[in-house]
């Protein structure tokens, strides 16, 4: 999972990712509702784009990609 209020869409998951579960893309509005007023503004900043997990169910659960992550966005949960 990804936390929407550290996500800066950086990439860094997908360029580590050994099975290409992320995509890097500008967030809906729906997709952008619930966020803190900071993450609001962050997004805001990068253009709206963040790191989304696209194909959820190829993750290998090698954890690369929360170790890449410079905001420390993302967290392994169960699908
Ligand atoms: S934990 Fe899953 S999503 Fe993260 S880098 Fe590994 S395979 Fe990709």
């Amino acid at each position: 999972m990804i936390d929407r209020n550290r996500c800066e869409g950086k990439a860094e998951c997908v360029t580590v990712c050994p099975y290409d579960v992320f995509d890097v893309r500008r967030l809906t509005p729906e997709e952008r509702e619930g966020m803190s007023l900071l993450g609001s503004l962050k997004s805001w900043a990068h253009g709206h784009k963040q790191a989304i997990v696209a194909r959820p169910t190829d993750c290998g659960t090698c954890g690369l990609c929360v170790k890449a992550c410079p905001e420390s966005a993302i967290a392994l949960r169960k699908v």
